[in-house]
C-alpha cells in the first residue's frame, strides 16, 4: 500500500463510498497537481498547505457533490498565493481538467477577497456574494466547505485576523447558507465561529451542555427502542431511527428566548425517524402518538406548510418515560438530504436527471436572483436596488396558495398584487380584486401562510395602480409596477410625499 499523505486516505474512502473508479482516478490527479503547485507551502498549524485543500474536498465529497465540485476544491487555492505564476496555472488546469473545472476555481479564487470590514462594507459583501451565486452556485458549495475547514483551524490564526474570519462567517457565511437551507454547513459555520465571536457565552453553553446532555443521552435511548419496536409492529419501515443533538449556536439562540433554562429545550437530544414515504411519516406520526402523550401546540406540520427556507419534516414533543420530554423529527429520505444540505442536495438531484419531491422554492428563488442579476447590469444600479433585494431574501416567506392548490411563496406581508405578479405580468397588471379564503379582500391585505388567494382580472383595466407601490413587498411586482407606470411615476412621489424622492413609506 502506498503512503497515506495529507488526508487523502479520507478523501479515497468518501470517493470509493460515493463516486466511481474514473471519478477517484481523476480526484487523485488533482490532488497530485495541487500538492506539487502547493509544494513547500505552509499552514498557520505548520502542516503541508495542500492538507487543506484536501480537507476541503473530502467534506465535498462526503455529501455526494458532482466530482467537478470535488476537483476544483482540490485544486481551489492554487491561483493566488503560490510560487507559480498565475497565468501558467489557469493554463495548466484548463487542460488538465476542462474548462468547467478551470471556471469553477476561478470564481472561488476571485471570491475569497470578499472581506468582511465592519458593517459599513456589509452590503458591498453581500452584494459579491450574490453576485457569485447568480453566477454558479456551485462555487458556494467549495467557498462553504473551504471556510469550515479554515475554522477548524482558526486557533492557529493570530488576531485580529482571527475575529474578522469568525465575524464575516457568521454574519454573511451562515446567513446565506440558511437562506438556501443548507442546515449542516450553517450549523458548522455558527458553531465554529460562535467560539470567537463571543467566548464568554460560548463557554456558558459548553458548560450548560456538559451538566445536560449525557443525562438526556441515555434517556433518549429508552425512547428509541421503544419506538422503533413499535414501528416495527406497525409494519412501517425505518431507515434509519436515531438520535441528533441540537446544534450548539442554534441551541444558544432559543436558550435566549427561554429565559436561559435549559429545561425549556425539549430538542437538545431529538430523535429522528427516516422513512421512505410521506404518507409513513403520518403513520408513524400516528404510531408515536397511540404510544406517548404528546404536549399541546407541539404538533408542527412541515411537510403541509414548509419553512421559509424549504425545510420540510413533522415535528412532535412527547411525553416519555421517566419524565422526560423529547421532540421527535420525522421525514423522508430526501427531505433529510435537503435539510442538511439545501440547495446542494436539490442541484444534485436535478442535474443527475432523478426526480426528486422536493419543494422548488430554493431553484425558484436562485432563478429569481439570476433574473434580478441579469435586468440590473450597472453595479451603481445594483447597490441601490440591494436594500430591497436583502429584504426579499432574508425577511421570513410565506407560503400561499393558489384555488389549485399551487403553492406561491412570498415575502412576509406580501399583498394579493405580489401575488398577482409572480402568476404573471399580465395577471399582475390587470388585477382588480382579490378572494383571500373565500372572502373579497382588499389589493393591500398582507398574506399570511396557507391563505388561498384568488386573482380577479379584468382585461379592460388600463395597468397598474402607482398606489399599489405603497404596499408590495416583492421586487418583481415593484419593478413591474414602475415600468408600467414610469410616466406617472413622479407625480405619484410627489403626491404622496412632498417634497421627498424616497421609498415608499410603510403602511401598518
Ligand atoms: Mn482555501
Amino acid at each position: 500500500m502506498a503512503e497515506v499523505k495529507h488526508g487523502t486516505d479520507k478523501l479515497i474512502g468518501e470517493m470509493e463510498q460515493h463516486y466511481g473508479a474514473k471519478d477517484k482516478a481523476l480526484a487523485l490527479r488533482a490532488y497530485e497537481v495541487a500538492a506539487a503547485i502547493h509544494a513547500g507551502q505552509k499552514r498557520l498549524t505548520g502542516r503541508d498547505y495542500v492538507e487543506h485543500p484536501v480537507a476541503t474536498a473530502t467534506y465535498l465529497a462526503r455529501i455526494k457533490m458532482p466530482i467537478e465540485i470535488v476537483v476544483a476544491a482540490l485544486l481551489h487555492d492554487t491561483i493566488e498565493d503560490t510560487s507559480r505564476d498565475p497565468e501558467e496555472v489557469r493554463r495548466e488546469l484548463k487542460e488538465e481538467f476542462g474548462a468547467e473545472v478551470a471556471s469553477l476555481v476561478e470564481r472561488v479564487t476571485k471570491l475569497g477577497r470578499v472581506q468582511y470590514r465592519g458593517v459599513e462594507r456589509y452590503i458591498e459583501n453581500l452584494r459579491k456574494m450574490f453576485l457569485a451565486m447568480a453566477e454558479d452556485v456551485r462555487v458556494l458549495f467549495i467557498k462553504f466547505a473551504d471556510r469550515i475547514h479554515n475554522l477548524q483551524e482558526l486557533d492557529h490564526v493570530p488576531e485580529p485576523k482571527r475575529r474578522r474570519i469568525a465575524l464575516e462567517s457568521m454574519e454573511l457565511y451562515a446567513p446565506i447558507a440558511n437562506r438556501l437551507g443548507m442546515g449542516e454547513m450553517r450549523g458548522l459555520l455558527e458553531d465554529l465561529s460562535f467560539k470567537v465571536v463571543d467566548p464568554k457565552e460560548y463557554e456558558w453553553v459548553m458548560e450548560l451542555i456538559k451538566e445536560t446532555l449525557p443525562r438526556r443521552q441515555e434517556a433518549l435511548k429508552d425512547l428509541l427502542k421503544t419506538v422503533k419496536k413499535d414501528l416495527e409492529s406497525a409494519g412501517i419501515e425505518a431507515l434509519s431511527v436515531h438520535g441528533r443533538t441540537k446544534h450548539l449556536y442554534s441551541l444558544y439562540k432559543k436558550l435566549l428566548t427561554h429565559e436561559r433554562d435549559i429545561d425549556k429545550i425539549y430538542d437538545l437530544v431529538a430523535l429522528r425517524i427516516i422513512v421512505p414515504t410521506v404518507s409513513d411519516c403520518y403513520a408513524a406520526l400516528g404510531v408515536i402518538h397511540a404510544r406517548y402523550k404528546p404536549l399541546k401546540g407541539r404538533i408542527k406540520d412541515y411537510l403541509a406548510q414548509p419553512k421559509p427556507n424549504g425545510y420540510q419534516s413533522l415535528h412532535t414533543t412527547v411525553f416519555a418515560e421517566g419524565g422526560h420530554i423529547f421532540e421527535i423529527q420525522i421525514r423522508t429520505k430526501e427531505m433529510h438530504e435537503a435539510a442538511e444540505y439545501g440547495i446542494a442536495a436539490h442541484w444534485l438531484y436535478d442535474e443527475t436527471g432523478k426526480k426528486s419531491r422536493l419543494p422548488t422554492s430554493q431553484v425558484r428563488w436562485m432563478r429569481e436572483l439570476a433574473k434580478i442579476q441579469k435586468e440590473i447590469q450597472d453595479s451603481k444600479e445594483f447597490l441601490e436596488h440591494l436594500e430591497q433585494l436583502k429584504v426579499d431574501v432574508f425577511q421570513n416567506r410565506i407560503f400561499v396558495f393558489t384555488p389549485k392548490g399551487d403553492v406561491i411563496e412570498l415575502p412576509e406581508h406580501a399583498t394579493p398584487v405580489d401575488f398577482a405578479y409572480s402568476i404573471h405580468t399580465e395577471v399582475g397588471n390587470h388585477v382588480t380584486g382579490a378572494r383571500v379564503n373565500d372572502e373579497m379582500a382588499g389589493l393591500d391585505r398582507p398574506l399570511k401562510s396557507g391563505d388561498v388567494v384568488e386573482i380577479i382580472t379584468d382585461k379592460n383595466r388600463k395597468g397598474p395602480s402607482a398606489d399599489w407601490l405603497k404596499s408590495v413587498k416583492t421586487h418583481g411586482a415593484r419593478s413591474k409596477i414602475r415600468a408600467q407606470t414610469k410616466s406617472k411615476i413622479t407625480d405619484w412621489i410627489k403626491a404622496v410625499m412632498p417634497g421627498k424622492m424616497t421609498k415608499n413609506s410603510k403602511r401598518s
